[in-house]
């Protein structure tokens, strides 16, 4: 496994590759089982001929909140022993200072999935993904990529922005991996006290009780309200949103025909956890 820092370093490494299928996997590092399968995920879809490019960049464009960026965990030595272990050929680990210019000033807005659920409460957060993402897609010049359904949202983002965009890079959608009690993992995880990491499985299992009741006929509004009774319980808990969407548009859910999405946010203290079920097309 090679590592680069500079996009110069990286393009030259994988300038005899080029022609190959190179499978892309980008993340902000403090990496869990969650990026891992990711990763697992890219190498299976390479194959013995391709290869497989990761990328460890922390992000600032797309943060928000300056406390969430800043007590964000960064746990580089470990993260490349997981690279390492899944397989990855190419580590892409730059600087924010030389990912992006002082001067920088092209923005990359997507207007109509952005507008609702986490980038209606996270102003900028999406053109910051979507900024990140291209470049990087820019500087790997992958056939394909690879990101999870946890970020619901980001993902269908990223498969909008190709399209218009015509990015000629395809994207793979994987599925969330959880700790044993459900919880969904994510870097911030750690970030939970005690008490609230005890009681963010409620989380899973409240969208698991949902969608039996979704599936049961239950009113999409009446599934909601289930759902942030239960987390409204937890002391300490704050719900940002449970929403019940159209799982490709994002926005209401127009007929029970369609495949939807419930889709959660809440915070547990400070830390902001995300998290998602998928629900069927109802006949
Ligand atoms: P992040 O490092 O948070 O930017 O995440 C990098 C990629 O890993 C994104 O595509 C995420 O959706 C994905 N990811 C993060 N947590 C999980 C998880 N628990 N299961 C599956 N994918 C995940």
């Amino acid at each position: 496994m090679q590592t680069a820092s500079s996009k110069h370093e990286l393009r030259s490494q994988l300038a005899e590759h080029r022609g190959k299928r190179i499978v892309f996997v980008p993340t902000m590092g403090a990496l869990h089982e969650g990026h891992a399968s990711l990763m697992r995920q890219a190498r299976a879809l390479a194959g013995a001929e391709g290869i497989v490019v990761a990328s460890i960049f922390l992000n600032p464009v797309q943060f928000d909140n300056a406390g969430d960026l800043a007590t964000y965990p960064q746990t580089p030595e470990a993260d490349l022993a997981v690279c390492r272990c899944c397989g990855v050929d190419f580590v892409f680990m730059p600087t924010p200072d030389t990912m992006y210019c002082a001067d920088r000033s092209m923005v990359l807005e997507e207007n109509c999935l952005s507008n609702v659920l986490c980038g209606a409460r996270r102003p900028g957060h999406f053109a910051g993904v979507c900024l990140v993402v291209s470049k990087l897609f820019n500087i790997v010049q992958p056939t394909d990529a690879v990101f999870g359904k946890k970020d619901y949202q980001q993902l269908a983002i990223l498969r909008r922005m190709v399209r218009d965009l015509d990015i000629p890079v395809t994207i793979h959608g994987a599925e969330i991996v959880r700790e044993a009690d459900g919880l969904a993992l994510s870097s911030r995880n750690v970030r939970l006290t005690p008490e609230h990491r005890a009681a963010a499985p409620a989380i899973h299992r409240s969208l698991l009780a949902a969608r039996v009741q979704y599936e049961q006929g239950t009113p999409a509004a009446e599934v909601c309200r289930h759902v942030i009774d239960t987390l409204f319980r937890i002391p300490g808990v704050r719900v940002d949103y449970v929403e019940l969407v159209d799982a490709e548009t994002l926005h209401e859910l127009q007929q029970p025909s369609r495949p939807a999405l419930l889709a959660v946010a809440a915070y547990f203290g400070e830390v902001r956890l995300i998290d998602n079920v998928e629900l069927p097309a109802l006949s």
